[in-house]
């Protein structure tokens, strides 16, 4: 006998819109996850969503940097940035393309605005590693555009950076720490999304554009954006897309659930791998 079943929604928990920052020299972002707005969502540490027209916004980049103790993520919309290392990598991330750096011990490096007019759009995403792992050798997963698996669903077109999409399709990017999913949903006006996701991920949508539908306790609620949408727990995540549809990442992982030791570019378990962090970057040692 066949029983239709109703997958349990997850609904809207938080709704948050971030907050205006700049970092580097001098880039203008949202923190849309960081900041005292939008705490980390374990295992997400920060989330920054970056996008101007003007060049005066971007222009400084970011140059050299240290990073130990998690990864990033660099997924452009639009535009080019340049990254380089002091371990002899280098590249171009294009508009489409993502960056997955896993930081590990750590690597010192720069990360440039390609270009010097024109729309610079893209997000930038750290992801915490486990203790296991935050004094591995650095690793990069780069992947190109046309790289990335794109699933055409009823309404929704869905773009596989990380997991699985619900046609077998499956993202090239390894995240085996958080069993990351990480996917650019682009929805039609009116179109609905909806995302398995296992039990205990912690998931989040970013609608970065348009105007879209979520559950919430009292119904279906439209957010614009730029809005975060924490989700709770449940099966599925849902989102439709409203009038002129929408954009929206979709992010979940499973959380580390470990102590965070974070003071600027470290993140570690303890204090005292704070401190060593410092010394050992002092020490040329990164
Ligand atoms: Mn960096």
């Amino acid at each position: 006998m066949n029983v239709a079943t109703e997958f349990k929604a997850r609904k809207v928990i938080a709704v948050t819109h971030g907050e205006a920052t700049s970092d580097g020299a001098g880039v203008k972002m949202t923190r849309l996850i960081g900041s005292g707005a939008q705490p980390p969502i374990d295992p997400f540490l920060m989330l920054d969503f970056f996008g101007s027209e003007r060049a005066g916004d971007y222009i400084g980049g970011f140059p050299d940097h240290p990073h130990r103790g998690f990864e990033t993520v660099t997924y452009m919309l639009a535009g080019r940035m340049r990254h380089s290392d002091n371990h002899g990598h280098s590249g171009v991330i294009d508009a489409g393309d993502v960056q997955w750096m896993k930081a590990g011990r750590g690597l010192i490096h720069s990360e440039m605005p390609e270009q010097d007019h024109g729309l610079m759009r893209g997000f930038q995403l750290w992801i915490n590693l486990p203790a296991s792992e935050k004094m591995s050798p650095p690793a990069y997963q780069e992947f190109k555009a046309a790289q990335m698996p794109v699933e055409e669903r009823e309404g929704a077109r869905v773009k596989i950076i990380a997991g699985a999409g619900t046609a077998g399709l499956i993202g090239p990017v390894r995240a085996p720490h958080v069993d990351a999913t990480y996917l650019d949903v682009e929805l039609a006006p009116g179109g609905a999304f909806r995302q398995p996701l296992p039990a205990g991920h912690q998931a989040f949508f970013v609608l970065y554009d348009g105007e879209a539908a979520a559950p919430g306790d009292a119904g279906p609620q439209l957010f614009q954006a730029l809005s975060l949408l924490a989700l709770g727990e449940g099966e599925e995540a849902t989102l439709t897309g409203g009038p002129a549809g929408a954009r929206a990442l979709l992010l979940a992982a499973r959380p580390l659930r470990e102590p965070i030791a974070w003071s600027g570019p470290f993140v570690m378990n303890t204090r005292q791998e704070l401190i060593q962090a410092y010394e050992d970057y002092r020490q040329g040692k990164f």
